[in-house]
């Protein structure tokens, strides 16, 4: 994926990240802490993989992009055990499917496990 898949996004007018923490992947999903490296700003990215059973469709990618605070990153990446993501259900978001990019209102807090 190269940098510009990334201009939907808004911490600066160059939006290049780097995944920094990555808390959970598996086949259907993952969640990672991310670094924009033009401006610093840090982003917690979702991905679930809906898997449609039963279908002839591909499965459908769902990703959530939420802005975070330094102080949020550096909770999440030093958490020893799984850290409260529930802030993460009212933070504005940008969520992105095989249709496009939407604003969304918040991000799930877990992943599909
Ligand atoms: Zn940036």
């Amino acid at each position: 994926m190269g940098p510009e898949a990334y201009g939907f996004l808004d911490c600066c007018e160059d939006t290049v990240l780097e995944t920094v923490r990555t808390l959970y992947s598996s086949g259907h999903g993952s969640e990672a802490v991310m670094r924009c490296s033009t401006c610093g700003a840090y982003w917690f990215h979702r991905m679930h993989e809906m898997v449609l059973f039963g279908s002839d469709q591909p499965d459908e990618m769902v990703e959530w992009f939420s802005r975070i605070t330094d102080v949020e990153a550096q909770m999440i990446m030093f958490s020893k055990v799984r850290p409260n993501l529930t802030y993460l259900t009212s933070r504005l978001s940008f969520r992105r499917d095989e249709r496009g990019v939407q604003r969304s209102q918040g991000q799930p807090a877990t992943p599909l496990w």
